[in-house]
């Protein structure tokens, strides 16, 4: 049997940006992934990255990539009624702005910095359950290599997504889940294609919503909203690239670049929380506890939040004995993730066509964005969100 100090059970950015804070202040951990490193590395999700984000990164001596390849952006576009209105963030927040850095890279980062100075880090190892949370002892079991393991341990962190096993180790009697699902989802692609704007446009439109945004000066990313359900095999090159101009046209000679599509998939849309995030010597964070739609580009942000406060008070934990941060983890993280699912919710309701949508319902999305086109407060509140919910 492995023993360790802290298991932590998946390696997505919550997981490995807990280990590296953990190796940082010298406490022992073993991270468990079920997949294999090229899969983890490649697998496209998130790509912005708030102002709190991108310090914790440094912090923990994983920013030097991120700060020459990332991309400041400093506002967003919106369109709709084919106008366009610029969001100034600095001038809106007192400064604050963001970074475009695709998650699989923050991945790359902190996976290279945990294998050359770090614990063990186990690809193609599935946790199969959490046991004994309520003791001083938990366990993790596993497989790894066709064979059946067990981890003991001081603490568990659940960084295993939203389809992962430490979810489950919380008695149904004692969890609470909130949840809203969305009867449409998203096209992504990415293409060999630089970006047709130079910050990201978020597109209402009466066909859907549409976003532009990119992963570097050569490749965009850009998404469609889709009936849920879709299967990204039924668009074309040629369909996605006429429904990205449909919905982002404006009236001042604007024009979309196309390029060679190299991916694409649906992720559906679905806001959840659980709570609470600790169980005993269980501790949830990132989509393991939680889930926004990505409309307003917090799901990597609230996962890094959450393991920042974690990592604080698990080493004040096994330094001192001192047990305030750890009780107060799941209520300091619940503020901030419920905060991000009002945000994520009103985005998403403000740009996307709910296919039973009136119009009335469509004169509303657009009164509600020409109000924050109209009005410095409006604008602020959603400049401040977008920026930054605070990472502690
Ligand atoms: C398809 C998709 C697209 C997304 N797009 C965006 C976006 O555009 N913008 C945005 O802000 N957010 C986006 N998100 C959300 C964002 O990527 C997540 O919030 C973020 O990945 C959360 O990080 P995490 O470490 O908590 O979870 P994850 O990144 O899901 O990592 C969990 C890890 O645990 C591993 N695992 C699961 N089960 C086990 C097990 N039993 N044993 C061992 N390992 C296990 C998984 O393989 C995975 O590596 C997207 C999410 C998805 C799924």
């Amino acid at each position: 049997m492995m023993r360790t100090t802290v298991a932590i059970i998946g390696a997505g950015p919550a997981g490995l940006l807990l280990a590296r804070l953990l190796d940082v202040a010298g406490v022992d951990s073993v991270v468990l992934e079920s997949r294999d490193r090229a899969y983890v590395e490649r697998r496209q999700r998130a790509g912005i990255l708030e102002q709190g984000t991108a310090d914790a990164l440094r912090a923990a001596g994983a920013g030097d990539r991120m700060d020459r390849e990332g991309l400041p952006h400093t506002g967003i576009e919106l369109r709709y009624d084919r106008r366009r209105h610029r969001v100034d963030f600095p001038s809106l927040t007192g400064g604050r702005s963001v970074l475009v850095y695709a998650q699989t890279e923050v991945c790359k980062d902190l996976i290279a910095l945990r294998l050359r100075t770090g614990g063990p880090l186990l690809f193609g190892a599935e946790a199969l359950a959490v046991e004994e949370t309520g003791t001083q002892r938990p366990r993790v079991r596993y497989r790894h290599q066709g064979r059946e393991r067990v981890i003991e341990c001081a603490y568990v962190a659940g960084c295993d997504g939203f389809w992962g096993v430490s979810r489950k180790a919380v008695p149904p009697a004692l969890s609470r889940t909130y949840e809203r699902t969305y009867p449409f989802a998203w096209l992504g692609v990415l293409a060999d294609v630089p970006p047709s704007h130079d910050e990201l446009v978020y597109a209402r439109h009466d066909r859907g919503f549409a976003l532009l945004s990119q992963r570097s000066p050569t490749v965009s990313r850009l998404y469609l909203q889709v009936p849920e359900h879709t299967d990204a095999a039924e668009w074309s090159e040629t369909d996605v690239w006429d429904e990205l101009e449909r919905r982002t046209e404006t009236d001042d000679g604007w024009r979309l670049k196309r390029g060679p599509i190299t991916a694409a998939s649906v992720t559906p849309m679905r806001s959840y929380v659980h709570e609470p995030m600790r169980h005993g010597r269980l501790f949830l964070a990132g989509d393991a506890a939680h889930i926004v739609p990505p409309t307003g580009a917090k799901g990597l942000n609230l996962a890094v939040g959450d393991v920042v406060t974690l990592a604080r008070a698990l080493v004040a934990h096994h330094a001192t004995g001192d047990p305030a941060g750890l009780d107060a983890y799941s209520a300091t993280c619940l503020r901030r993730v419920w905060q991000a699912e009002r945000f994520s919710y009103a985005m998403t309701a403000m740009l996307h066509r709910h296919p039973d949508a009136t119009p009335f319902d469509d004169r509303l999305q657009l009164a509600r964005l020409d109000r924050i086109a109209t009005t410095r407060s409006a604008e602020a509140d959603l400049a401040e969100a977008y920026t930054g919910l605070s990472v502690d």
